[in-house]
């Protein structure tokens, strides 16, 4: 963000409470852009066999994740997963529960994950353009953002089994 949304100067270092921040010259409006993380939601969404591994036509070829989306204003969290399921997979949830909840630094994201059983015929949308469906007993996760929210379920899935 370069100019302030309510003033329109250009914004500028400024100290605020002993922090440097992004805000407006010297006060003049009081606006300070708090860069505050914005929420994910993030999905694993198990199927008859495993679990939806998607990969989107931005990343790299060889990785896929589990799917995530963007709440919309004033949508309850596991609502969005709902959604999104339904509207990347074509798949209908069955059972949504939430594993966990992740920083994501680099992303400047927090992540809401769920799993969400589901049952339908998939349809990826447009975002995505492969799948494969990994056997839970074959499922790993990684050190970051979504793949910690895998790691987690799976330690939950051992624990419960
Ligand atoms: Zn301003």
């Amino acid at each position: 963000m370069k100019y302030c949304p309510q003033c329109a100067s250009q914004l500028a270092e400024i100290l605020v409470e002993g922090e440097i921040r992004n805000g407006c010259p010297d006060n003049q409006c009081g606006f300070v852009f708090w860069n505050n993380p914005t929420p994910v939601v993030a999905m694993i969404v198990e199927v008859d066999g495993g679990v939806v591994m998607a990969h989107n036509v931005a990343w790299p070829k060889t990785f896929y994740s589990i799917i995530t989306g963007f709440l919309e204003s004033g949508e309850d969290p596991l609502k969005c997963a709902e959604r999104e399921t339904l509207e990347e997979l074509n798949l209908h949830a069955l059972e949504t529960t939430l594993v966990g909840v992740y920083p994501f630094d680099r992303q400047n994201q927090v992540i809401v994950a769920y799993h969400v059983r589901a049952a339908g015929q998939i349809k990826l949308n447009h975002e995505l353009d492969d799948h494969k469906i990994v056997p839970v007993s074959e499922l790993r996760g990684w050190n970051m953002g979504t793949g910690l929210a895998i790691n987690d379920w799976l330690a939950q899935q051992r624990v419960t089994a």
